[in-house]
């Protein structure tokens, strides 16, 4: 499930990415993760009777083999704290209801018997039999409360959340240890691992041990992640020690630049985000353009309910199940369909039915993503790095804006490597410091190209720019009054202020040559020597207080140019507005076109271009060693049709879409695949055009070298 993080702390200041020393073998390039993955939850209350009753080893593994599935996470210990085989070493924690007293290793005899691959679940931080049998171990907040006590006295819940700076630890090794003797391992799944501060007696005689100020917000909060860091090592060594081959993995609802330190410790990534379950349809791209970077297997992870985990008997829209497991596969990564065994042990047959028919697709297709690698020109620096949130509002603009232009991009940390693309874009939030500056400066002195906006590529105290080739000085901040000038000592919410973007010219292209509202004011700036305005931001008549407004919201615009709203100097274009987060709140189509036209100028020979509307998607990936691309187009439409979530249900065809492909020799073949019909194409200098006729949700299409 998914958790917010404690409230942004200072950039910097604790997402350190560098690597501690990890000396575990690494055999994550020995594997390739299967295609057609079910993650099976069965977190099972000790009130319910019966459990594994109805269960048939045979009908188990042939229901997953009928719907293609060929790998299915099964459970050893669940978030109510019950083991599933048959312990000796902890009898007392053994489903007291189990009917089968080996029911996972029954399920993982089963599945080998077919060839289905059995990774065993076992959760981490959940864990109610123990956070009952032992207080003293749950994490406790900053008023000595334990952390995650739901907040309402009816609503019951497994979230009090173990501390792993514990004796429980102790626990969990010796209840590792007897997994493996008793049942073949595959893998582990390793549920609920993520740092959050805490205040328990051990986490602060261990912060008071090495020096960090428990008053300290931001110490409680490192301390949290180093110690976390430590524990990942410290299991990865010992269930190395009992096993060399087995995946494993650590899950925390979300993988982004937190995991740098400790990336040796995970042989793959399971990216879990549910598009109905809180993670919404934005996550998934966002976080896989980062994972594979890694240099590591992935696989994405959403599920077959209508909501989210634990949604008994409902059923997802197979149209949106298809567009989950086909993005997956256009993003380079493998797929993962969550399901929850009912107590009776038995599989349902419509669940079954329902993942077969997706999964029947992924097999036909899964020979165009076999070891494929996502190409991209563009890279995006993650905000996540230096805000501390999971989705933050720049990453969630950025991500959209590219994907509705169809641009092919990653998604990097600080550490990653910049040189391979044609343009680096630090989002609204990207404050640096003087190493990472050095980098970027050296990124454009080989040739790179550089967009920046907002807050981005100015110092930790956001008081000076600390890249000059973005040819802009900061000025006074303050807002303005009545009269224009600025009101020194106010302050009011950024957002009460907005000013007005005039386009014109190519970075105009697509729009009226007229003002155009920016709802979040932009940073004061102004332009240096030798660089050129491609834009002028006009002011307001006055910013709206309590003491001037006017109408019912922005004051409109007085007509005087108030400075540059739009910055170029050589291969940077500098944005003074947060045009990404402003496209996460309410979308302007006007921030999109300027933001993409700026990037029109900086790479006028994109890997992609295709006419065909917004909705669609469209990546490129790489097959080496069959020497060939893979182009994937997408079209569902996710829409909110109840106030909780987006769906999607019904799937619109496209029909006579124009592509053309930037390519670095002719083609010897073009052919839609699966289906394996050719596809007529022309070469005009680099760039192969082909019309694809028509295709109902998703298509690859293959081009040979
Ligand atoms: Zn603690």
């Amino acid at each position: 499930m998914i958790r917010r993080l404690a409230p942004a702390l200072p950039f910097l200041a604790i997402l350190a990415l560098s690597a501690p020393a990890i000396d575990v073998k690494d055999v994550s390039t020995e594997f390739e993760l299967p295609f057609r993955q079910v993650h099976l939850d069965f977190h099972t209350s000790e009130d319910i009777p019966d459990v594994g009753k109805d269960f048939d080893p045979d009908d188990f593994a042939t229901t997953l083999h009928e719907a293609h599935v060929n790998s299915v996470t099964v459970f050893g210990r669940c978030h109510h704290g019950w083991i599933y085989y048959d312990t000796k070493l902890f009898p007392e924690r053994k489903h007291p209801n189990l009917k089968r007293p080996n029911l996972l290793k029954e399920q993982i005899e089963a599945c080998h018997k077919r060839g289905i691959r059995a990774p065993v679940y076992v959760t981490v931080q959940w864990d109610r039999f123990t956070t009952t049998a032992h207080p003293e171990w749950v994490m406790r907040n900053e008023k000595g409360e334990f952390v995650g006590d739901t907040p309402g006295p009816i609503d019951g819940g497994f979230y009090r959340r173990l501390c792993l700076n514990s004796p429980y630890v102790d626990f969990l090794k010796k209840h590792l240890a007897e997994l493996f003797q008793l049942v073949p391992v595959d893998g582990l799944f390793l549920d609920i691992v993520d740092d959050q501060p805490c205040h328990c007696d051990f986490c602060k005689k261990g912060m008071a041990a090495e020096g960090f100020d428990v008053a300290k917000r931001e110490d409680v909060a490192r301390y949290a992640r180093q110690a976390l860091d430590r524990f990942r090592i410290e299991l990865t060594h010992h269930i190395r020690s009992l096993d060399e081959r087995c995946t494993i993995f650590y899950n925390a609802g979300h993988i982004g630049p937190k995991v740098r330190p400790t990336i040796d410790c995970y042989t793959h990534f399971e990216m879990e985000s549910l598009p109905s379950g809180g993670w919404g349809y934005t996550h998934f791209p966002l976080s896989v353009r980062y994972v594979r970077t890694l240099g590591k297997d992935s696989l994405g992870m959403t599920g077959k309910f209508h909501t989210s985990w634990g949604d008994f008997h409902s059923y997802k829209n197979p149209a949106a199940l298809q567009f989950e497991c086909f993005q997956m596969l256009a993003l380079g990564a493998k797929c993962s369909i969550g399901d929850q065994l009912h107590p009776s042990g038995r599989l349902d047959a419509a669940t079954y039915k329902l993942i077969g028919s997706v999964y029947a697709e992924v097999e036909k297709k899964e020979s165009w993503c076999r070891k494929a690698k996502g190409l991209a020109d563009v890279a995006v620096l993650s905000p996540e790095e230096f805000v501390n949130e999971r989705v933050p509002e720049p990453s969630a603009g950025v991500v959209r804006m590219l994907q509705e232009g169809r641009q092919q991009f990653d998604i990097l940390d600080s550490k990653g490597d910049f040189s391979p693309y044609k343009v680096l874009i630090l989002p609204d939030a990207i404050a640096i410091d003087e190493a990472l500056a050095t980098k970027i400066t050296d990124y454009l002195e080989k040739g790179g190209s550089l967009i920046a906006s907002y807050e981005s590529g100015l110092d930790a105290e956001k008081v000076r720019f600390l890249l000059p080739q973005l040819g802009v000085t900061k000025m006074d901040d303050s807002p303005l009054d009545g009269s224009g000038k600025p009101a020194r000592g106010r302050s009011y919410p950024r957002n009460n202020y907005a000013d007005y973007i005039k386009p014109q010219g190519r970075i105009g292209r697509g729009l009226e040559p007229t003002e155009h509202v920016m709802y979040i004011r932009g940073l004061r700036i102004a332009a240096n020597d030798g660089a050129q305005t491609l834009a002028p931001a006009i002011r307001s008549y006055f910013d709206r207080t309590p003491e001037h407004f006017s109408s019912h919201k922005q004051t409109p615009s007085s007509g005087e140019v108030e400075q540059p709203a739009i910055v170029r100097k050589g291969r940077c274009i500098y944005f003074a507005h947060p045009i990404f987060t402003q496209y996460c709140r309410n979308a302007p189509r006007w921030c999109r076109v300027l933001f993409l036209n700026a990037l029109d100028l900086l790479l006028p020979e994109p890997l992609l271009r295709i006419d065909a509307p917004t909705t669609a998607l469209a990546t490129i990936n790489v097959q080496a060693a069959e020497n060939r691309w893979v182009l994937h187009l997408l079209h569902y439409i996710p829409e909110r049709r109840g106030k909780d979530f987006d769906v999607i249900e019904d799937i619109i065809p496209l029909a006579d879409i124009k592509v053309s492909v930037h390519v670095p020799s002719r083609p010897s073949k073009i052919t839609a695949v699966p289906q394996g019909e050719d596809v007529p194409f022309t070469l005009k200098g680099d760039r192969a055009a082909f019309t694809v006729p028509k295709f109902v949700g998703h298509q690859m299409i293959a081009i040979q070298f």
